[in-house]
Parts: C-alpha cells; sequence; structure tokens
C-alpha cells in the first residue's frame, strides 16, 4: 500500500526541516521526503493549507484497562489519542490490577494491538501494586515492553525507595516519571491555595506540596546520577528548581500539561467539578512562568496527563469529586489557539514538544520523519474552528473544563505506521 502526502508544511524540527514537501509511504514505512514527488500507485492525500508533522507522542496518560474499562479502555482511549493527534501514548500503570509485573505489561500491549489504533507503550510501576514500599521486577518489565516506571496518581512518599528506582533505572537507562506530591501538604485540599481558595472557601494545596518533592527527587537524582522526569511540573517554584537542575547538567526533564498553561485557579469559581485536576489549577503567575519555562526550553515536553472519569465521579459535590481532565482530544486545538495564535509559542517549537521533545526523555527512537522510519505522521488543519463537544469525544471520559469553548487549529488527519487512522473528524474502522 502507498499513500502520497502531497503539498504541506511539513515541519520536522529533529530535521529542522520547515517547508512545504511531499512525503511518499510505502508499505508503512518513509521511502521519501522531497518536493513534487510522483507515484503512479499511490492513493494521494492533499495536505496543501495543512501543516504535516512527526507522529506526535503523548507520554502521560490513562487508558484504565485491566479494571477501570467503564471510565476508558484501550479501544476508546486510543481512538481518542488518534483523533487528538497522537500516534503514540505512554500509559501508566494505576490499572487493577497494577501495570507491576510481566502478565499485566503483555495484557496492556497485546491488547492494545488487537483493539488499538495508535501505539501504546505501557509504563510500569515504581513500586509493587503502587504501595510505595517494594520495588517492582524492572528487567521483567522492560521484557515485557514496558519504557519507563511511575507511580503516577500517587507519589513515591519514602525517599530511600525513589533512591532504590534511580539506582536501579539508571542500570537499564529508563527514565522514571515522577508525580510530584507531599501528601502531608496537600492534605484535603482541594484547589490552589492562594487568592481565590480563600475567596471560593475551598481548601487549598499550597505550590510546596510539588515543590518540596521535585527538590527532593532533584537531591535524588544528582546522588544516583539516574534519569528523573517531573510529571505535569505546574509552579513557577517547580520551573526554577528543573532549570537549576539542567543548569547543573543533572539527567532531569520535565513535562507540562495543556491546562496548565492555560487554565487559571479562578475558573475553579464555577464549581464545575471538571476543573478539579492534580496538581491543580494554578495562579496567574504561575502560568506566567510555565509559559516563559517553555519559551525558554526549560520544558521538555507537552504531556495531557488525560485522566478520563465516569459522570458519576464527577457528577457529585466539588470535595468529593474525582481528580482528572479528559486531556487527549483537545490538547493539539489548545496549544494552537490559545498559545501559537497567540503569538505566545512559535509553532515549530510547538512540534517539538510534541515530537522530539517526548521522544528524547523515553529515549525512543521516533518524532521524526526520516526515510526508512515508521509511518507515524500527523496533520493539522491550521484554520479549523471547532467547539469542544464532549459528548463528541472517541474517549468514554467527557470531563473537561474546555468544553464550550471555540478552538481554532485541530488535528486533521493521523497515520499510524503508514496507515490513515483518523480524517476529518472520524475515526476509519477496517
Ligand atoms: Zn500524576
Amino acid at each position: 500500500m502507498k499513500l502520497l502526502v502531497k503539498g504541506g508544511r511539513v515541519i520536522d524540527p529533529e530535521n529542522k526541516r520547515d517547508e512545504l514537501l511531499d512525503i511518499l509511504v510505502e508499505d508503512g514505512k518513509i521511502t521519501r521526503v522531497g518536493k513534487s514527488l510522483k507515484s503512479k500507485d499511490a492513493e494521494t492525500l492533499d495536505a496543501a493549507g495543512k501543516i504535516v508533522c512527526p507522529g506526535f507522542i503523548d507520554i502521560h496518560v490513562h487508558l484504565r484497562e485491566p479494571g477501570f474499562e467503564y471510565k476508558e479502555d484501550l479501544a476508546s482511549g486510543t481512538r481518542a489519542a488518534a483523533a487528538g493527534g497522537f500516534t503514540t501514548v505512554g500509559c501508566m500503570p494505576n490499572t487493577s490490577p497494577v501495570i507491576d509485573n510481566m502478565a499485566v505489561a503483555r495484557f496492556v500491549r497485546e491488547r492494545a494491538q488487537r483493539s488499538g489504533v495508535v501505539n501504546v507503550l505501557p509504563i510500569g510501576s515504581i513500586t509493587k501494586k503502587q504501595a510505595g514500599d517494594e520495588l517492582s521486577e524492572y528487567a521483567d518489565l522492560l521484557a515485557a515492553g514496558c519504557v519507563a516506571f511511575s507511580d503516577d496518581g500517587r507519589p513515591v512518599s519514602k525517599a530511600g525507595v525513589m533512591r532504590n528506582a534511580l539506582e536501579y533505572t539508571k542500570m537499564f537507562g529508563v527514565p522514571v516519571l515522577s508525580h510530584s506530591e507531599d501528601l502531608n501538604l496537600t492534605a484535603d485540599g482541594q484547589m490552589h491555595e492562594g487568592y481565590y481558595s480563600t475567596y471560593y472557601g475551598l481548601k487549598g494545596i499550597p505550590a510546596a506540596a510539588e515543590e518540596v518533592m521535585v527538590a527532593r527527587d532533584i537531591v535524588l537524582a544528582r546522588l544516583t546520577g539516574g534519569q528523573l522526569h517531573i510529571c505535569h511540573a505546574s509552579t513557577a517554584g517547580a520551573m526554577e528548581l528543573i532549570r537549576q537542575a539542567k543548569a547543573e547538567g543533572l539527567n532531569v526533564t520535565c513535562e507540562v500539561t495543556p491546562h496548565h498553561l492555560t487554565l487559571s485557579d479562578e475558573i475553579v469559581g464555577t464549581y464545575d467539578t471538571d476543573t478539579k485536576v492534580m496538581p491543580p489549577l494554578r495562579s496567574q503567575e504561575h502560568i506566567a512562568a510555565l509559559r516563559a519555562a517553555l519559551l525558554e526550553g526549560t520544558i521538555d515536553c507537552i504531556a495531557t496527563d488525560h485522566a478520563p472519569h465516569h459522570l458519576e465521579s464527577k457528577d457529585c459535590e466539588y470535595n468529593l469529586a474525582a481528580v482528572g481532565i479528559s486531556g487527549l482530544e483537545t490538547a493539539v486545538a489548545v496549544i494552537m489557539d490559545q498559545l501559537v495564535s497567540q503569538n505566545l509559542l512559535p509553532l515549530p517549537e510547538m512540534v517539538r514538544l510534541f515530537t522530539t521533545g517526548p521522544a528524547n526523555v523515553m529515549g525512543l527512537a521516533k518524532g521524526r520523519l526520516n526515510a526508512g522510519d515508521t509511518a507515524n505522521i500527523t496533520i493539522i488543519d491550521p484554520d479549523l474552528t471547532k467547539t469542544v463537544t464532549p459528548q463528541q469525544f472517541y474517549s468514554k471520559g467527557k470531563n473537561t473544563p474546555f468544553k464550550g469553548m471555540q478552538l481554532t487549529g485541530w488535528p486533521w488527519a493521523t497515520i499510524v505506521a503508514g496507515k490513515l487512522v483518523y480524517i476529518n473528524g472520524r475515526i476509519i474502522e477496517e
């Protein structure tokens, strides 16, 4: 099968390309990238006016299977990913059972291959059952296809355990993805601690709850030489710590989410439980610090922390609601509309943060358009305007604070291993 992607603006940060080019795909692989390519028997995809990029990678999603299929499963979650322009996702291990052994890791991989439409890379747990005490069997999990380790959803509270995790993962050259939160400081906090938490009468979560753990983990990365990745960094102080760690030459990277870059704690005043997320939406000064860090290159990638929930766990009082946002299907449009179109982030930088950035964090040979590579391609329509309509999500999780927003700049087509899986608003089922 041949596919010719014609006339799009190709942005490929790793190869420093940004020009009008064609891409020829044959038997699932990219065979040529160049001008005025011709192929007699190829199906042509007219990409004029579109932005053609290496397949986008989201290293932080919760696909909920096994155990919580009523929230999401590998079929629905990967369709949401494809609709959001992602060709590869890293799925977190807080399933039931937890991805802490070979059998579960293999199950996720095989089930994703059968029922999924994008590449799914399982992330193994740092500790057995994510209980924070005993390390999982890393060699086994890597052999079963895991690409990194995380207890995301909860922190590794014991510093000695985190030290050992960084030491062991270093032997394998893979990162530890840290959910940096001091539970003692979070306590029963509901939103960011500041002016608005006082004003709205909700118990606050201080920025320090994140920052003390980022600081601890950086100290442990220095001690061990292990590779530390900070998940969903959301505060000015975290950015300052990560900036210093990088300047010192430590093996430290970080991600930010689209919601932390664009939404502030003020909107919690609607008491809409879809605004409840961990870490919480921060104040404007933190958002400004994240945006500055994004521009200066301190942030390695954008990740969604896609956390679909069932309606019941959000249709309740704010303090009882589950935390998390269903983010796969809005991430690109939110960044395009709120940052790129506002001249707050150059488009090629955005592409880097969704491609080579995450690929480098995870050590993946992905996120570029090289001849010979598997053809994972994301195509964006920069002029398409749509209103965020959760009822139309492929994800089972309709929980998004972006609902009703009109955004311009959406994923238009998603190609996975040479196969067109999403185009113009719909998944192509076989
Ligand atoms: Zn987390």
